[in-house]
């Protein structure tokens, strides 16, 4: 079973970036969003139960979920925000823990935005947190996504604090520093981490 390890951080942190460096060294990457994709991908069974639930509006004309429209119809309603969740969260865990189990790899990165707000750590044997000051996050966040700092707070806020998080983390990269002067230092840091995880790997399975 390939060694586990979960990669966290509030939103716009840099747990892609930090991720990428990983992929570079050729860590496989298990990402939750992606996986989240997957999982009502074109003609998939669950796409179809959310076109049966919320009729076939939901779907785009070439057959794909439309999130907008389907964001919009769980908007402030919290029954229908439920009965999708219901349906999506069994689901995501069971195909994340399939790909987990799949991995031939001494160990795998397991990037998951709500690691700990959605108990994901249970499936880690160890956990990297990617920390940045909210200042950092409310400015790259809202740069990349073109939003006001008023909607990157309320996500902020509706995530585990900063504090909550740091307590689950067995390593911790911060990102505070600009790419462009750091991006040596963060490459050492991750080869760093990287060799102390094969050797975790190494060590829990033999
Ligand atoms: P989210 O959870 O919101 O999807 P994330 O944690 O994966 O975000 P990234 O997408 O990696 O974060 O980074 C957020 C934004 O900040 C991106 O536009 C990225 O290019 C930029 N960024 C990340 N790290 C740095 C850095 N050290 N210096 C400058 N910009 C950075």
């Amino acid at each position: 079973m390939t060694y586990v390890v979960g990669l966290t951080g509030g939103i716009g942190s840099g747990k892609s970036t930090i991720a990428n460096l990983f992929a570079e060294l050729n860590v496989p990457i298990i990402d939750a969003d992606v996986v989240a994709r997957q999982i009502v991908k074109k003609g998939s069974p669950l796409l179809a139960r959310i076109a049966d639930h919320f009729g076939p509006a939901v779907l785009t004309p070439e057959g794909e979920l439309n999130r907008p429209f389907l964001r919009h119809l769980i908007f402030q309603n919290d029954a229908e925000k439920n009965w999708l969740n219901q349906l999506l969260h069994p689901a995501i865990r069971e195909e994340m823990n399939a790909q987990l189990n799949a991995q031939t790899a001494p160990y795998t990165l397991f990037v998951v935005p709500l690691l700990i707000e959605n108990k994901l750590t249970e499936l880690c044997d160890r956990i990297l947190v990617i920390d940045v000051q909210p200042e950092t996050q409310l400015t790259r966040a809202s740069r990349r996504d073109h939003s006001q700092r008023a909607l990157i707070r309320k996500i902020m806020d509706s995530q585990v604090s900063r504090e909550t998080r740091l307590s689950f983390a067995d390593d911790v990269i911060n990102n505070d520093g600009e790419l462009a002067d750091h991006h040596r230092e963060l490459r050492q840091n991750v080869l760093k981490l990287h060799r102390t995880y094969l050797d975790l790997a190494e060590r829990k399975n033999h």
